[in-house]
């Protein structure tokens, strides 16, 4: 990967995803994402590891009274530089990660486009109906509606890049979108851009945090 990734998953999603809670699709795009993203990776494995010190406490007595020292130390264990890497799933297919590609069945050349219009084209990822995934391909220069969304959208880039009004993304960029954006997203000019984007209207965000973790975390 040349260029760094500056749009990243937020908690809620790492949260739900490893407490097992979210939608199908959700849990595709954080898998795809941590697939590509060591710092995402990284505090995933503090979510576990908090998931699991929750699950060793006596759940007829546990007192969610974490000190913040205990979610320091929880974060430095993680943050240690003697604790063991791990790698990212093998991915072979330089566009779709090794998440997408189990979807797809296949690399990019696999995958069955439908058009939508404009040059813009879509696949619709098999996933549970609680919410929706789909491959987007935007030719370079092109631009993909305005619009705004009933629920919550996030866009993930596999090749090229694209600019709203917003900011750029690039390759494992990830846009969280909600009701109160409209935008416009336009292809680079020296790529067609391919993106990974889920939704999940009407559903909400909040609906996902594990209950467990909203004291522990004051969120
Ligand atoms: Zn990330
Ligand atoms: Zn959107």
């Amino acid at each position: 990967m040349t260029d760094k990734i500056k749009h990243h998953l937020s908690d809620e999603l790492l949260m739900g995803y490893s407490a097992g809670t979210l939608p199908e699709a959700f849990s595709l795009m954080v898998a795809a994402h941590v697939s590509l993203c060591d710092e995402c990776r990284a505090r995933l494995e503090a979510f576990d590891a908090i998931g699991g010190a929750l699950l060793d406490a006596d759940a007829g007595q546990v007192e969610l009274e974490f000190e913040d020292k205990a979610l320091e130390a929880v974060f430095a264990t993680i943050d240690g530089s003697d604790q063991p890497k791990t790698t990212a799933p093998e991915v072979t297919c330089s566009v779709l990660p090794a998440p997408i590609l189990a979807y797809v069945g296949g690399d990019v050349s696999s995958i069955k486009w439908r058009s939508v219009g404009r040059g813009v084209k879509q696949a619709i990822l098999p996933t549970s109906k609680d919410a929706s995934a789909r491959l987007l391909y935007i030719p370079a220069g092109a631009a993909v509606p305005d619009h705004g969304h009933a629920g919550n959208e996030i866009t993930m880039v596999l090749q090229g890049g694209y600019s709203d009004e917003m900011d750029h993304f690039i390759r494992g960029d990830v846009e969280i979108a909600d009701e109160d954006l409209n935008h416009t997203p336009v292809a680079d000019m020296n790529e067609d851009c391919i993106c990974l984007a889920v939704t999940d209207a009407p559903l909400k965000f909040n609906s996902f945090v594990p209950r467990l973790l909203q004291p522990l975390l004051r969120i």
